[in-house]
């Protein structure tokens, strides 16, 4: 079904550097599918070294002066950014639909979601206060003020192709800092969109650069900022092992670093919890975006004494969800984005049935009326897990719920930390001192209590251990994008 917008220029086919529309500089070109059906419908510029250079070119002669307007200045162009993307709301789902699968009304959602990032900063844009030390001799003065770091590079993953470069390039931008920016292969378009709603807004020439490249050639793109002193920042969103690698190939220049890497998140449901609350934040967690989202819970522990009433409340909730096309309205779960993430998922669920698990519901793949592709997956439950499996140790991503019985606090909050990853963390309990200890102990940088919708511009998101560091969103998350000065004057006796 060809991809109808509202306003087709929307659909973009080129790089956007320095203020302009460009095709790669050696001419390649990759194709853009549809996870549901596995057709090409667009194709984007495989673009390399080169063309990396020259979008950093851009955004280092922009710098300057983006970072000598006044705060005020670039509050306002953000926030006719934040009125575009609104106004263009309909249009940016559909595509965020047809690139990533996820069902239209959830893809609205996200746009909305990733909007309320530019709207943030754009006030917190006024609000970079500085500090007056008072003096510890006479006749001094010692002040500290916050600056832009300068360029910064935006590496995005494909889960939330509107929201992950959203909530990066708004604050970099309140901040004072240009950028160069590279989304996900399979993710390339909505990306697009939304710089051509930023150049609309009167963003100038040069301070948000965008370059797309095929898998194989990303290494090249990022290896050129990575590799350029006048990149100053790296701000990435992916998984642990990429983000590694940055921190790794960043250090000849020293470049900083804000990750927000994979998670592989518990859930606990204690004895004396509201069950029919556990399970409706256990569905808004687990399968939003199907599951394919960095705070999914991964790891589901349920206290023994309640384990059989909580697996039959779920059982049945999960059995009705709808899988189909993001073309469909009922659609809950789309496609997952590729093959590869439906291998891991097929992977995962043999190996726990291997050691013990037992299917509670799903188990298999999927072929919706609609879908042509071979992307769907049955949402599943696997029942009497452990940590032998290989579901307890990386993230499925994927529509698969993984229930861990135990027996005391104790047991599964080390269950819970035993793990490098420490993003996010939910629980369900209504005893008010075992809430305070089990929100203490719990090695994570997010915590949902009895809650499982957590993320909102107004909140520092990000993690701990291997799952990164830098926050997004909130009054912290400027800081990532500024650095800290210190004036001393003295002479004033
Ligand atoms: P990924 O493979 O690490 O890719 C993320 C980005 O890095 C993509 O733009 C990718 O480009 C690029 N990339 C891949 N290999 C690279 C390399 N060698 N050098 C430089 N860049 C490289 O992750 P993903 O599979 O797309 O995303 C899923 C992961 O992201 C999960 O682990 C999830 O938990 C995590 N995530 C974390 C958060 C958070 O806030 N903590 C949010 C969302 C997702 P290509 O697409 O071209 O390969």
């Amino acid at each position: 079904m060809p991809l109808q917008l509202t306003r087709p220029e929307l659909m973009c086919s080129e790089n956007f550097i320095d203020g302009q529309w460009r095709a790669a500089v050696a001419g390649a070109r990759y194709d853009v599918s549809d996870p549901a059906s596995g057709a090409v419908f667009a194709s984007v510029p495989d673009s390399g070294a080169a063309d990396a250079a020259d979008a950093a070119n851009a955004a280092a002669a922009a710098f300057g002066p983006w970072r000598d307007r006044s705060a005020r200045e670039r509050a306002q162009l953000i926030k006719r950014w934040h009125a575009l993307i609104l106004a263009n709301a309909d249009d940016l789902a559909r595509l965020i639909s047809r690139e990533q699968g996820k069902p239209l009304a959830e893809a609205r959602g996200e746009v909305l979601y990733g909007a309320s990032y530019v709207e943030w900063f754009a006030e917190e844009a006024v609000r970079t206060y500085g500090d007056m030390i008072p003096e510890p001799v006479r006749g001094k003065k010692l002040m500290v003020v916050k600056e832009p770091v300068g360029v910064v590079a935006a590496i995005t993953p494909w889960n939330f192709p509107l929201a992950m470069i959203a909530r990066k390039i708004a604050p970099a931008l309140a901040a004072g800092c240009t950028v160069v920016a590279k989304p996900a292969e399979d993710t390339p378009l909505t990306a697009l969109a939304l710089v051509r709603l930023a150049d609309d807004a009167g963003i100038p020439a040069g301070v948000i650069n965008l370059v797309t490249a095929s898998r194989a050639q990303t290494p090249q793109v990022v290896g050129a900022w990575l590799a350029d002193a006048r990149v100053r920042k790296i701000t990435f969103t992916g998984s642990t092992a990429v983000g590694k690698s940055l921190a790794r190939d960043s250090a000849a220049t020293l470049k900083k670093l804000s990750l927000e890497l994979g998670g592989n998140a518990p859930f606990i449901v204690f004895d004396d919890a509201d069950l029919d609350a556990a399970v409706d934040g256990l569905m808004v967690s687990k399968f939003r975006n199907g599951g394919q989202t960095c705070v999914s819970p991964n790891r589901v522990y349920v206290q023994r004494a309640v384990y059989d009433a909580f697996a039959a409340k779920l059982v049945a909730r999960v059995a009705a969800l709808k899988v189909g096309p993001a073309s469909d309205p009922a659609s809950q779960i789309g496609p997952m984005i590729n093959r590869r993430a439906l291998d891991k998922i097929v992977e995962h669920i043999a190996d726990a049935l291997d050691r013990g698990g037992a299917l509670l519901t799903g188990g298999e793949r999927l072929h919706p009326a609609g879908a042509a592709g071979d992307t769907f997956f049955a949402p599943t439950i696997v029942g009497n897990a452990h940590h032998a499996m290989q579901l307890a140790h990386e993230e499925t991503f994927g529509p698969v719920v993984a229930l861990f019985p135990f027996d005391d606090e104790a047991q599964v909050i080390a269950l819970a930390n035993d793990t490098p990853f420490g993003l996010a963390a939910y629980f369900y309990a209504r005893d008010i001192a075992r809430v305070w200890r089990v929100a203490d102990r719990l090695e994570t940088g997010i915590v949902g209590i009895n809650e499982g919708a957590l993320a909102a511009e107004v909140a520092p998101f990000g993690g701990v251990k291997e799952s990164g560091y830098g926050r997004e969103g909130s009054r912290y998350g400027l800081d990532d994008y500024m650095h800290t000065k210190y004036l001393c004057m003295g002479g004033l006796t």
